[in-house]
């Protein structure tokens, strides 16, 4: 049976509308949790960012599965990794230094933390895993990242969290420097969408 339907394991409108605009040409319908009437508090208690996509996707799935719902589940982790620090925030990125605390007070405080840190070993990347569970049980996965290092002060005013730090040597600018659609183009998240649209064309 063909499935007609995608839900994405997400609350966060800017995410739906970058899972929308890359799925478009499917042929799907694309849900977010709320258009599905789904309201299940997960907890990431994941060690990779794997994990914790596959712990959302596969927690939902077994309330769609409840209600007899026949839908594609998507979801999605990211994070960023900073070599210097042994790969921190990671996993932890949305929970460095409590959920509630401004990205400007993370951000500070990680240009803090690699004082005196000379540019080649700043390096650093944004990872984002893609997991999708289908309503016959079958499970798939995607990851990608893109690679940059962190700077010195905050740049840009674009984008969200991290993206003021991260900067990008191949296009000589900082993650918050960039025009939207730039960065979903080049982003891990929409890399790993990029990919996951791939295995669903091939398996839906
Ligand atoms: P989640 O995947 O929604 O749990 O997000 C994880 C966290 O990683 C976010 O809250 C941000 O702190 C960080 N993060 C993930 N992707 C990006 C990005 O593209 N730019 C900036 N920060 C990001």
């Amino acid at each position: 049976m063909r499935v007609d339907k995608i839900i994405f394991a997400t609350g966060n409108a800017g995410k739906m509308k970058e899972i929308r605009m890359i799925m478009a040409d499917l042929g799907v319908e694309v849900q977010s949790m709320k258009e599905a009437d789904l309201h299940t508090d997960i907890i990431e208690d994941g060690e990779t960012f794997e994990e914790n996509a596959m712990i959302k996707a596969q927690a939902i799935a077994q309330e769609l599965s409840v209600r007899g719902d026949q839908a594609v589940v998507l979801a999605d982790d990211s994070g960023l990794e900073i070599d210097y620090l042994n790969k921190e925030p990671g996993v932890y990125s949305a929970r460095y230094m409590g959920e509630d605390t401004s990205y400007t007070v993370k951000n500070a405080n990680l240009i803090r933390r690699l004082d005196g840190v000379p540019d080649e070993k700043r390096t650093a990347r944004f990872v984002c895993a893609i997991a999708a569970v289908f309503p016959d049980g079958r499970t798939f996965e995607t990851r990608a990242t893109i690679e940059g290092r962190i700077g010195y002060e905050e740049k840009g005013g674009n984008g969200f969290g991290y993206d003021p730090i991260f900067y990008l040597p191949e296009y000589g600018m900082y993650s918050a420097e960039l025009a939207p659609e730039e960065k979903n183009r080049i982003s891990h998240r929409g890399k790993a969408l990029e990919e996951m649209k791939k295995v669903l064309s091939r398996e839906l």
